[in-house]
């Protein structure tokens, strides 16, 4: 089975995504953990994408849609993915590697939450250092400050969760991904889930869904 999870940064699609690769055997598909990840280690493409990452527009196509051949070529599970595709450009792309694959989408998921609470998710976000759990100091805090329950690692702001740079991102969702909502309603296997109930809800929600 192959799943898009599509909806604002700040909906929870990551936190959704983690919760269902524990209940489903799909291979969770996040391109930004990659993005950062080549980043971390200064790879040519993690250099490339660093000035749009850091300023909260989106990489260019032709290098995300690169990164995902490369690193999924060999893949035989199915996919959740998470963050991706961010543009029409990169649905079609992906359409057709698909298809050349003799492979479709099973479901496209899409968690409606109010722009103003996805700011504020975002303005009180903080990621683990070590294994990448995500928490929100209000809603969802660790049991000792600053530290992840999970792995022991400092928890850290991500660049791209700083004020400054949230609203560019609401932005480019705007204008360069909420058009994906048309493309994939158009297409069918198309599902809305309320993204502002707490993960645990929305989780419940989402695993019923897939499993209809
Ligand atoms: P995310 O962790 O999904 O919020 O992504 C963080 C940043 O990585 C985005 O603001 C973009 O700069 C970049 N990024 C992640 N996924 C994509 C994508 N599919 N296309 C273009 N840029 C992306």
């Amino acid at each position: 089975m192959n799943v898009i999870l599509l909806g604002y940064p700040g909906s929870g699609k990551g936190t959704l995504a983690k919760d269902l690769v524990k209940e489903m055997s799909l291979v969770h598909v996040s391109t930004g953990d990659i993005l950062r990840d080549e980043m971390a280690r200064k790879t040519p493409l993690g250099l490339e994408a660093a000035s749009y990452m850091t300023s909260g527009r989106l990489v260019p196509d032709r290098l995300v849609m690169d990164m995902i051949k490369a690193r999924l070529g060999a893949e035989t599970r199915g996919l959740l993915f998470d963050g991706f595709p961010r543009t029409v450009e990169q649905a079609e792309s992906l359409d057709s590697w698909f298809e050349s694959r003799k492979q479709s989408i099973d479901a496209v998921v899409f968690l409606k939450v109010a722009e103003d609470i996805v700011v504020q998710r975002l303005g009180s976000r903080r990621t683990c250092t070590g294994c990448g759990k995500i928490y929100n100091v209000i809603s969802n805090a660790p049991a000792k400050e600053n530290v992840c329950d999970a792995c022991g690692k400092p928890l850290m702001t991500r660049e791209d969760d700083k004020p400054g740079v949230i609203a560019r991102r609401i932005q480019v969702y705007k204008d360069q991904t909420e058009p994906l909502l048309a493309y994939y309603r158009a297409a069918g296997n198309f599902h809305e889930a309320d993204g502002g109930q707490a993960p645990a809800a929305v989780t419940a929600k989402v695993l019923a869904l897939l499993k209809k």
